[in-house]
């Protein structure tokens, strides 16, 4: 696969003004990619099969995106139980131990290409070209991405230019709840703003 910090630098920079968290989006884009690997070599690849197998298990969201792989599943799944009969054929106390450590191994490739997506977005944003472009568009980072890109990014004035956009979005949006719950009031006027909150929720 190609070399996923570059993958992420190129999605970040071309999302940057677009109405979208950028690093949301480029998770999104780069976990397709990883889907689409998956879907070609990693389903009979042993060692990703065996780091399955030792996280634990495949979440419920994961299985729905596996399932269109069809009749080539058997491939990997005759692999994982093969494990997994050696497994449970150990001790109790040894299966016990697997308690504290069962994670699902698409959410842990998830969680590495955000931490990429963050640090990524955290080094474009500092250079002050791309924090124009950022600051001048329709782009707006999520609560749990700025929180997370804030803790990276060693300007205060950079932080605080980032704080400010969202608030000043968010200022906007309750502008917008104001007129919508004050529009119910009026029986002859038609209802405003409803959908306010898909604008909202775009930043959780
Ligand atoms: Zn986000
Ligand atoms: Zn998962």
């Amino acid at each position: 696969m190609a070399n996923i910090d570059y993958m992420i630098e190129i999605c970040l920079k071309e999302t940057l003004s677009k109405d979208v968290c950028p690093i949301c989006y480029c998770i999104k884009t780069e976990f397709k990619q990883y889907l689409r690997w998956f879907k070609v070599e990693g389903y009979k690849e042993p060692s990703t099969l065996k780091t399955i197998q030792k996280e634990g298990f495949i979440c419920q969201k994961h299985k729905e995106e596996l399932t269109d792989l069809g009749e080539k599943l058997n491939n990997t799944f005759e692999f994982l139980l093969y494990w997994d009969v050696k497994l449970l054929s150990k001790n109790i106390k040894t299966l016990k131990k697997q308690a504290k450590n069962l994670s699902c191994k698409f959410c842990e490739e998830e969680k590495r290409i955000e931490i990429i997506g963050v640090i990524e977005f955290a080094k474009l944003i500092q250079n002050e070209k791309n924090l124009k472009i950022y600051l001048d568009s329709d782009a707006l980072i999520c609560k749990k991405h700025l929180i997370l890109s804030l803790e990276k990014i060693k300007s205060g004035r950079i932080a605080t230019a980032l704080v400010d956009k969202s608030l000043k979005r968010l200022k906007e949006l309750l502008v917008d709840f104001d007129d919508y719950f004050s529009s119910l009031d009026h029986t002859s006027d038609k209802k405003h703003k409803q959908d306010t909150f898909t604008k909202a929720i775009k930043f959780y």
